[in-house]
Formats: C-alpha cells, sequence, structure tokens
C-alpha cells in the first residue's frame, strides 16, 4: 500500500502546491502526520515559546486524486488512525480561552498505550483519536493550516475519525488533499487550544460523488450527515451551517424553504468543533433517520 510520507508538507493550503504524490480513486493509502509541533516537544523540559513556530500546523501532502476535477465532490474515507506512543499537552501564557491566567509555559507528556491515554496516575482516558487537520486545495490564495473553511484545513472536529467520512467540494484538479494535527482524544471546543496531540499515520480512500453540489465539507457518521461551517463569530457559523443544512433538506427531499427550515429544527443537533482557530468551527448534525443520503 502507498504511503506519504511526513518528510513532504505544506504549511498553507493553495492552488500552488505540486501534489508530492499521486493515488487512485477507490485506492487505500497511509499517511503519516506529524504533531502540530513538528515533533519538537519530546519531553516535560521543551516548552511552547521555546520552539520554532514557523514549523508548527505542518499537513503531510498535497496528494492529487487521479480522476477529480474542479467541481466535483469526494468523500474521502478514514479507515484507520495508528497513534504514536506518547503525545503532549501544552499550556502557556495567552494559549487558549484562560491563557491570560497561566503565568509559566507548562509541558506534560502523556503516555498512550492499550487504548488509553495515561493522563495522570489516576486517570486514563479512552482514546478518542482524530485528525484536526484534513483539506484540500482551495480556488484561489493561501489558507494557512490553522484555518479552516470550505476547503476544510483546521477543522478540529472530533467526529473527523475512524470509521466516518468526509465529503469536501473540489476547487483545482486532483483536488490535493493534505493532512495533519492528530488528536489522540478531543473534546468538543478544543476547550484549552489544544487536545492531545500526537504523531501517528492513518489509512484513506477517496471517491468521487456524481451529483452532489457542496458548499463546504459535511461529515458522514453512522448516524448523522453533519454540516460543518467556519466563520469569524460564533452566530454567523450557526447561521452558514444552519442555511446549509436547509439546503440539503430541501433539496434531498424535495421540501420548500419553511418546511425544512422547520424539519430542521425539530431534528437536529448545533454542536461546537472548535474556538480556538482564527475562525470557530460549528456542525449541525441532521439525522440519518430524516436524512439517509445526501442525494
Ligand atoms: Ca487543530
Ligand atoms: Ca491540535
Amino acid at each position: 500500500m502507498r504511503v506519504i510520507g511526513s518528510d513532504r508538507v505544506i504549511y498553507a493550503f493553495s492552488p500552488k502546491n505540486e501534489p508530492v504524490d499521486w493515488v487512485d480513486l477507490n485506492e487505500e493509502f497511509w499517511m503519516e502526520l506529524r504533531d502540530c509541533y513538528s515533533g519538537q516537544i519530546k519531553t516535560e523540559k521543551d516548552l511552547r515559546p521555546n520552539i520554532d513556530t514557523s514549523i508548527m500546523d505542518a499537513a503531510t501532502g498535497p496528494v492529487g486524486i487521479r480522476g477529480v476535477r474542479h467541481g466535483d465532490v469526494i468523500a474521502v474515507t478514514i479507515h484507520e488512525i495508528e497513534l504514536a506512543p506518547q503525545g503532549v499537552m501544552v499550556t502557556a501564557p495567552g494559549l487558549g480561552p484562560l491563557g491570560e491566567f497561566i503565568r509559566e509555559p507548562n509541558t506534560k507528556i502523556i503516555p498512550v498505550r492499550q487504548g488509553l491515554a495515561y493522563f495522570s496516575d489516576q486517570i486514563q482516558l479512552p482514546l478518542t483519536p482524530m485528525v484536526g487537520v484534513l483539506g484540500v486545495a482551495p480556488a484561489e490564495g493561501e489558507i494557512h493550516c490553522v484555518v479552516p473553511g470550505k476547503h476544510g484545513g483546521n477543522l478540529d472536529t472530533k467526529d473527523i475519525t475512524a470509521g466516518n467520512k468526509v465529503y469536501f467540494p473540489v476547487f483545482v484538479d486532483g483536488a490535493n488533499l493534505a493532512a495533519g494535527d492528530l488528536h489522540a482524544c478531543m473534546g468538543d471546543g478544543e476547550l484549552s487550544g489544544t487536545g492531545i496531540e500526537i504523531a501517528g499515520r492513518i489509512r484513506l480512500e477517496v471517491c468521487k460523488v456524481p451529483g452532489l453540489y457542496l458548499h463546504g465539507p459535511v461529515v458522514e457518521t453512522e448516524t448523522a450527515f453533519m454540516v460543518l461551517a467556519s466563520a469569524e463569530t460564533f452566530s454567523q457559523a450557526a447561521q452558514e451551517a444552519i442555511s446549509f443544512g436547509v439546503e440539503l433538506l430541501q433539496r434531498s427531499l424535495s421540501l420548500d424553504f419553511p418546511d425544512a427550515y422547520r424539519l430542521l429544527s425539530a431534528t437536529s443537533d448545533l454542536r461546537v468543533s472548535q474556538i480556538v482557530n482564527p475562525l470557530l468551527t460549528v456542525r449541525v448534525a441532521i439525522p440519518k433517520k430524516i436524512l439517509p443520503a445526501l442525494i
């Protein structure tokens, strides 16, 4: 199976990035991912203010997908996530919503083995591995890997995990898929500014979804389709996600706007993905009992 190594990375999603490799539609392949610090924090002596921030937030790739054109929609299936044996969580002055209360930088190394993250001797957490950064090249410009958007990027959505699919509109031929920022565990919001940051590798497969139009990323879980939106404010992001959700219901179920709006309200949950990136991300989860398929 093809392996895309973590020696080839991007720091911004851009149509100018040349693919480092190509895969076929419906071909399974591995991508090796650095942690978000590019491996610079290995011990509790390695502090966040002392690392080289220019090599942070690298995404592996991009990978070109043969047979995919601008205007298509792709579905990226995450078949498997393998984690390195240790993760890290840092705090430092200014980091995250409570950063003003932090006086000294502090690094916590968190061993990961046998399905658990060893947060402390008393506290072990079941792993909830997820991919923080996953996206395709935008139509124009450069979007730094810490920014989420219609192209994907730093979505930090805990449902971007093994067994689920992420749908993206394609803006350039080949799509140019890149991924990074694995987390061993993270809750909705990413409340301190980081998950349990960790390196590892992910096994992916990309297929094309004919006849579908999307404004931005949609995550498919076992039970729901989740419409993601990112914006500067919570209300803007929520309005976008709700609007895309209503549009999906209108199209798929042939409803008029008022009925799709009512049906979304009666059945679907608005959830916060993350509040710590340059744009915040929310998702509206439409149950598959209501919307069994996207088309
Ligand atoms: Ca992230
Ligand atoms: Ca992260």
